[in-house]
């Protein structure tokens, strides 16, 4: 089947990342690089939205939802928990040659996978932008490497035949946009609280997950052009931003104090409130 054919089923992909617990961000000093392993893994507050979302599209379209991620081993735990919330299927790219990528070639990845593995899609989810990186850019990149349309931010949607409705804010207003399927949304968390896992659930994770693992190999990517190798974002340093404010205590009678104020803060404290105080005085 094509993309695109919704005549039995509506196909959807939502594309998963597992980022740090906003807890614990390692990065390795040397290579600008998080240090994944060495953190707790969760899945993207977005892109578990994204799922709610194609949940509640499949219970209403007799839907059929693969999840997606690209990640070190680790990651696997966001595919388990993705059927274990409804998923029906799962891909896992996973591979040394895959790590490091910057967005660009995360995205020319993940659109490569979707070409190879699960071309029959109607509709593409991923969250809006992860907590750890933050870019928003992987969505809209992979509707692009794909040359489908694709709409970012949204807030509420609904499918009626080969078409999307979308509900989303710009600019404070609230846009109702439709666009043609195949296509890609990037979803907000504000509309798509997501369900608690039923018991059920973890019979579908752990009996035996439905989880197909593919390395660089399996989408016959020459490794100069992805991961670290090929991504042509570099990060050149890494720091973690330290206060250069010292408290001050002022002690005294206040009128010594006041003084003092005005004798160490006169600039700042005469140009917040825009006067001279030097030539009130
Ligand atoms: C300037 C800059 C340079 C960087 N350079 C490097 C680097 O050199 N090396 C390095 O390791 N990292 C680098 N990163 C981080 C790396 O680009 C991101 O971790 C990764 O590409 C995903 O980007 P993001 O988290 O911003 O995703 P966003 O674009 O914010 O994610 C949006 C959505 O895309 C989907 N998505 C994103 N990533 C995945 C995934 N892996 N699997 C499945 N779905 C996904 C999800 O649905 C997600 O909700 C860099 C980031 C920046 C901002």
């Amino acid at each position: 089947m094509r993309a695109g054919d919704t005549t039995k089923m509506l196909k959807m992909i939502v594309c998963i990342k597992q980022v740090p617990m906003v807890s614990e961000l390692p990065w390795d000093p040397k290579t600008g690089v998080l240090t994944r392993d060495a953190a707790e893994g969760m899945m993207n507050p977005a892109c578990k939205s994204a799922l709610e979302a194609a949940l509640r599209l499949k219970e209403e379209h007799n839907g059929q939802i693969t999840a997606i991620t690209m990640g070190p081993p680790m990651a696997m735990e966001v595919l388990h928990e993705a059927l274990a919330m409804g998923a029906d299927r799962c891909l896992m790219l996973s591979d040394p040659k895959m790590a490091g990528a910057d967005t660009q070639v995360t995205s020319f990845t993940l659109a490569r996978a979707i070409e190879i593995f699960c071309s029959d899609y109607d509709l593409i989810l991923c969250g809006c932008h992860t907590s750890d990186s933050e870019t928003a850019q992987v969505g809209p990149q992979i509707a692009e490497e794909l040359d489908i349309p694709s709409a970012a931010y949204v807030e509420n949607l609904s499918v009626k035949g080969k078409t999307i409705r979308i509900e989303r804010i710009a600019d404070h207003f609230l846009e109702t946009l439709e666009m043609d399927l195949p296509g890609l949304v990037t979803v907000t968390t504000g509309h798509f609280t997501p369900r608690y896992i039923p018991i059920g659930g973890l019979q579908d994770a752990f009996g035996e997950p439905n989880i197909l693992t593919v390395g660089a190999h399996d989408l016959s990517l020459d490794e100069n052009t992805i991961g670290l190798k090929g991504s042509p974002t570099k990060i050149l340093e890494v720091f973690s931003s330290t206060a250069g404010k010292k408290n001050v205590v002022l002690t005294g009678a206040p009128k010594k104090i006041v003084e003092e104020l005005f004798k160490r803060f006169d600039d700042t404290i005469g140009s917040v409130i825009r006067k001279d105080l030097k030539a009130v005085k």
